[in-house]
């Protein structure tokens, strides 16, 4: 029976999507495309990634599914339609938004992620959990992630995001839409790809998402890296205003987890003072003592000690100190 429900949601979803796909490009709904256009979203992008527009309509939706013969209670269950309050029939969930279908791996439709065509709010929207979404289960775009020949997978936050970099060749990025990365989604990149690059908005949430992912990832067992956009800017309106190649190098450059905790560390300590630096290289030997590799923790001692004019062998010892004996 829940096997039955899954396969008559997922078709629901299907049917949507092709709705939301047929009225993007209606001519009458020519404000979507426009809106595509002036994000520059190509043609073809938006037909690989099955976008659509939901008009303003309150039910159109809910009379196109209707009209393919789905029971009352499996689109409420679909998450695409919602009953009115006063028992009078349903309306349509996404109202006058560029539509986002979400696959899985497979391909098939499990949810919506809808954009407002303006600044207002929410400025987007996502299906509700159902039978077959799971938001914490499911990496937008992972499904045309895998197929890449990289070994790395960049993990951005947004739909937008993903598209963009697709368009500019760059296709193994998927996106945590806008949650904080979860185990499960971390256990699913672990098994797709052999680096994670994590690559968030550049404002004080996406940094914050980012330690989080960061030591999630860690613990774990993936090897991750940071990439940093400059200043107040995402992985879009990067990869737009400067392209493809400068993006390709801030992949390159991308810090490790050592790397980018002594980063932030340093924008927090004003290491110009005796006593600030002290703190930073208490602090930094904290970090470097969490690496379980000796190696990695000599040549990170070697270039604090050299850029803070210490000897080595003090900052070794502070390390030491902080590695607590095993068994
Ligand atoms: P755009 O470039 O279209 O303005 P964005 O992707 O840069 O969008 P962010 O505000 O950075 O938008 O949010 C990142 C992602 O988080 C979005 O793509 C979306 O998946 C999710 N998100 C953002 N706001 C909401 C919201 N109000 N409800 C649900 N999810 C949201
Ligand atoms: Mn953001
Ligand atoms: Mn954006
Ligand atoms: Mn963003």
């Amino acid at each position: 029976k829940r096997a039955l429900k899954i396969q008559k949601i997922i078709k629901i979803n299907t049917d949507a999507a092709r709705f939301f796909y047929e009225q993007l490009n209606a001519p009458g709904n020519s404000e979507a495309r426009q809106y595509l256009a002036r994000r520059k979203v190509s043609e073809s992008i938006a037909k690989k990634f099955g976008l659509g527009y939901s008009t303003n309509d309150w039910d159109s939706l809910y009379k196109y599914l209707k009209s393919k013969n789905y029971s009352d209670e499996d689109l409420a269950d679909s998450g695409l339609v919602i009953a009115r309050k006063d028992g009078n029939g349903f309306y349509d969930r996404f109202r006058g938004r560029l539509m986002f279908p979400i696959f899985d791996l497979r391909g098939n439709v499990i949810g919506f992620g809808g954009r407002v065509l303006d600044d207002s709010l929410p400025k987007y929207m996502n299906s509700p959990e159902t039978l077959v979404y799971n938001k914490r289960k499911n990496l937008y775009a992972l499904n045309f992630a895998k197929n890449s020949s990289e070994k790395r997978i960049i993990v951005v936050e947004g739909y937008m995001d993903v598209i963009s970099l697709y368009q500019f060749g760059i296709i193994n990025t998927v996106a945590s839409l806008g949650t904080a990365l979860t185990e499960s989604q971390g256990r699913l990149l672990k098994k797709y790809a052999e680096e994670i690059i994590i690559s968030y908005d550049a404002d004080t949430a996406g940094q914050e998402a980012t330690m989080r992912g960061l030591n999630l990832l860690n613990d774990i067992g993936c090897n991750v890296k940071v990439l940093l956009i400059p200043k107040g800017k995402d992985p879009d309106e990067f990869i737009k205003s400067n392209g493809a190649e400068a993006f390709r190098k801030l992949v390159d450059n991308a810090l490790t987890l050592v790397e980018y905790k002594i980063k932030m560390l340093k924008k927090q300590i004003d290491t110009a003072t005796i006593e600030g630096k002290i703190n930073f290289l208490n602090r930094a030997a904290d970090i470097i003592a969490k690496i379980n590799n000796s190696v990695e923790q000599e040549m990170y001692i070697k270039k604090i000690s050299a850029d803070y004019g210490i000897s080595q062998e003090s900052m070794f010892a502070e390390v030491i100190k902080r590695i607590k004996p095993k068994g």
